[in-house]
């Protein structure tokens, strides 16, 4: 495996609460830049940390209006609006599946850059969701936790086929 293959649903890492980072550092910034990467390599809007198996609360994303990708460290959710909206939303750990998730449609984040200064930003729609769905992971969290009753079912079998064809020599 190499440093920052994506991990796939049922490894535990993906169930770990990460830690905060203390020091913003040059490992750090490493880890990100193999995080930007593996984004980049897997065609994903976002990686969280866990996601390459690093315990420590760090998300990169690039989402279709960005130029660049951006990391935000420590990111924390201070506020979200009441109004939610359904979305088809998809998960580099759980590939090739997707789901319609409700969940609110802004969000105030906070956190850090990669230089220590502290970012605060209003979220909308995409950029909303996907801070939630990122944070989510550093929080152990997978979207197939965030789905209704009768999804839950039909994602279970789903998820175990994928689980048992990944295990599959190729
Ligand atoms: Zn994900």
């Amino acid at each position: 495996m190499n440093a920052f293959d994506i991990r796939i649903i049922g490894d535990p890492v993906l169930r770990e609460v990460a830690d905060d980072v203390t020091d913003i550092d040059g490992s750090l910034v490493r880890v990100a830049d193999g995080m930007v990467e593996a984004m980049y390599a897997h065609d994903g809007l976002a990686v969280a940390a866990p996601q390459v198996g690093v315990r420590k609360r760090v998300v990169v994303y690039q989402l279709p209006d960005q130029d660049d990708p951006i990391t935000i460290v420590n990111p924390r959710i201070v506020e979200h609006g009441d109004d939610t909206w359904s979305y088809h939303e998809g998960c580099l750990s759980i590939p090739g599946l997707y789901w319609d998730i409700v969940r609110p449609k802004q969000v105030h984040v906070v956190g850090l850059d990669l230089d220590g200064n502290e970012v605060s930003l209003e979220a909308d729609e995409l950029a909303a969701r996907m801070f939630q769905h990122e944070i989510d992971h550093l929080d152990g969290v997978l979207m197939t936790e965030r789905l209704d009753d009768d999804q839950a079912a039909e994602a279970k079998r789903a998820v175990r086929e994928l689980m048992l064809a990944r295990s599959e020599p190729a």
